[in-house]
């Protein structure tokens, strides 16, 4: 949609919103799923757990992309 011109910036923010929201949520599982293993540096699912986490605040936070998709909601009412 974004090389064809058709992405707009509320689409964006609802589909960063969803993938980053989701990937901390099935990272969280996974280190649940490894125990006490899964806190540990050594093992890969931690550091996919530190990287999942910063997904919701770089790129703009989630709590931004709220704001951009609820400022779309009102712009279209
Ligand atoms: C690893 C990493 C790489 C980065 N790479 C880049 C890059 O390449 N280019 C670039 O430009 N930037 C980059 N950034 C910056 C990133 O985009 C910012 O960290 C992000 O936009 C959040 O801004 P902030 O850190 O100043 O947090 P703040 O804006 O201070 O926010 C702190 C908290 O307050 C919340 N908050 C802020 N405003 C509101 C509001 N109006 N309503 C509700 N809650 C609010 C936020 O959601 C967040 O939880 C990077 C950051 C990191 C951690």
């Amino acid at each position: 949609m974004h090389n064809q011109k058709e992405l707009t910036s509320d689409m964006a923010a609802k589909a960063k919103l969803i993938t980053s929201e989701l990937e901390c949520r099935m990272v969280d599982v996974g280190v649940q799923l490894h125990g006490g293993a899964g806190y540990m540096d050594e093992y890969e699912i931690c550091r996919l757990y530190a990287n999942a986490r910063v997904s919701r605040i770089y790129a703009g936070s989630s709590e931004i992309m709220k704001e951009i998709i609820a400022r779309s909601v009102f712009e279209a009412a």
